[in-house]
């Protein structure tokens, strides 16, 4: 953590309830701070909160209750277009089924990614492969996703994600499709970004993924709660 800049993720009480007879807690208010190049992950079981949180995070959706603060910006006082344009150019989105483009290129995947960025055509490309070489697909540009492996595709949708530099990669059980080789692929590809000092928010079932982050917290009910040394194998079920 670094004095005079804000954590990236900063919740204050922040919960949704969904409206209905009865109305739906899917998360209780909630206090949760994470810094910059942090590796959380969360774990809990089905029904229990995770894509809520995930989605509140990605201003996917919106708090009915708290205040949520991304980079030091108070995202409730956001017009619909400038929150879009914050989700787009500083949060990356992995989620557990890739949801690639089927006609388009893993570079064109990750090319149309920077929608937001006012760079020249030819910038873009180069990031592009830039991206796809840090995933380890620098050879694998041209391939459409039909072609490429479950773990392949995952690594054009972490590609995709972190084109942009974002603030906060967000990733919702990334290794939910994965055989076992596949997942050590991905997982190995957080550890890089871990040490490039990304942030990672990193929402799974999986032991091995909860175990390789830095932090854990867990949910359980719509309460989230921070969790010392690893969990065990009852409360996250083996794939
Ligand atoms: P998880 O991702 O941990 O499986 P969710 O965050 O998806 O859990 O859901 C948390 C709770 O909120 C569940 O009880 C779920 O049924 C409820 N829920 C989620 N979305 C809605 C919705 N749109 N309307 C009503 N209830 C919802
Ligand atoms: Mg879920």
């Amino acid at each position: 953590m670094t004095t005079g800049t804000p954590p990236v993720i900063r919740l204050d009480g922040v919960g949704r309830t969904h409206p209905g007879q009865p109305p739906v807690v899917a998360l209780r208010p909630t206090d949760l701070t994470v810094h910059r190049g942090e590796y959380l992950a969360v774990t809990g079981p089905s029904g229990s909160g995770k894509s809520t949180l995930l989605h509140l995070l990605g201003l996917l959706d919106t708090p009915t209750t708290g205040r949520y603060e991304l980079d030091g910006i108070d995202t409730a006082s956001l017009r619909d277009r400038d929150r879009a344009t914050l989700r787009g150019r500083r949060i990356g989105f992995v989620f557990q089924s890739f949801h690639l483009l089927p006609h388009r290129t893993a570079e064109e995947n990750v090319v149309l990614a920077q929608v937001y960025n006012r760079t020249p055509a030819r910038a873009r490309r180069a990031a592009a492969l830039a991206a796809l070489r840090l995933v380890g697909l620098g050879h694998r540009t041209d391939a459409l996703p039909s072609t490429l492996s479950g773990g392949e595709r995952q690594r054009v949708a972490i590609a995709r994600a972190l084109v942009n530099r974002p603030s906060l990669l967000l990733c919702d059980e990334p290794t939910g499709n994965l055989d076992s080789a596949n997942a050590d692929a991905v997982l190995a590809r957080f550890d890089d970004l871990h040490a490039q000092g990304f942030t990672l928010v990193v929402i799974t079932h999986d032991p091995a993924v909860a175990a390789r982050a830095g932090r854990r917290v867990a949910i359980r009910d719509g309460v989230l709660s921070e969790r010392e040394g690893l969990p065990s194998e009852a409360e996250v079920p083996a794939r």
